[in-house]
């Protein structure tokens, strides 16, 4: 499928720091825009519906299934979570650059039908610091955690199917390397050519 915005989807086992990094890309770039989801989790401390995620009973998730409006889905942590086809579709055929915080499962589904979209993936430094991000998080209870580091150990093996690996050990670094991704991909001669169409024009190529 060809489109003029960029696609970025991240993916990460829970408390890799994606969500951190995401923010912190999305305040410094204003080009760049968040495709929010749907899920039947419930929402956590701050988070807010229609910001974080739309929060959606499990019958809501059924009819959306059902109406195929979903991009992908996926079973994440014994929840369901969805990209909205509206969360995508306008806004990259309008040339926004679009970015996805989801599960490697979801992430391969996107691949497969928007071929040029980056798909980065997040590790943490250690298994350790993995484990301490989520108890400071302070967010999930202690099962929730547990499952959470059972179920990354597949997850991190998922890494060698994405264009890009970031290893978020140091913040400003990872976030550095996030906003080089993004800018390379502007700079691909496609991209070039669609934003600097006069350029090209007046150089007669
Ligand atoms: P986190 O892992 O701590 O960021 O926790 P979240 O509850 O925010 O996300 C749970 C999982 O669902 C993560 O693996 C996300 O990447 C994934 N996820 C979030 N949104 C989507 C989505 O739209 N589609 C898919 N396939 N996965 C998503
Ligand atoms: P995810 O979205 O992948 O689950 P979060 O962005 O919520 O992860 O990060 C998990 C926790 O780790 C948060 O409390 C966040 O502030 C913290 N964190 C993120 N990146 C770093 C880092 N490079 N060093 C230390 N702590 C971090
Ligand atoms: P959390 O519950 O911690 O917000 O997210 C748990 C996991 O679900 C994360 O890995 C997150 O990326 C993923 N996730 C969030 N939204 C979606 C989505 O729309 N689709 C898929 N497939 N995964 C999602």
């Amino acid at each position: 499928m060809d489109y003029p915005g960029n696609l970025f989807v991240v993916a990460a086992p829970s408390g890799a720091g994606k969500s951190s990094l995401v923010k912190a890309l999305l305040e410094l770039d204003a080009r760049v825009q968040l495709s929010v989801s749907h899920t039947t989790r419930s929402p956590r401390g701050q988070e807010k519906h229609g910001r974080d995620y739309f929060f959606v009973s499990e019958s809501e998730f059924d009819q959306m299934v059902l109406a195929d409006a979903f991009v992908e889905w996926a079973n994440v942590h014994k929840r369901r979570y969805g990209t909205s086809k509206k969360a995508i579709e306008d806004r990259i055929a309008h040339g926004a650059d679009v970015i996805l915080e989801i599960d490697w499962q979801g992430a391969l589904q996107i691949k497969r039908i928007f071929t040029n979209a980056v798909l980065v993936f997040i590790l943490p430094p250690s298994w350790e610091e993995l484990r301490s991000r989520l108890e400071r998080r302070g967010e999930d209870a202690p099962d929730v955690i547990e499952m959470r580091l059972e179920n990354a150990k597949m997850e991190l093996a998922q890494a060698r199917e994405f264009d890009f690996v970031i290893i978020n050990e140091l913040f400003e670094r990872a976030l550095f390397d996030l906003k080089a991704i993004v800018h390379a991909q502007r700079l691909k001669y496609t991209s070039q050519r669609r934003a600097r169409a006069d350029t090209f024009q007046a150089l007669g190529i």
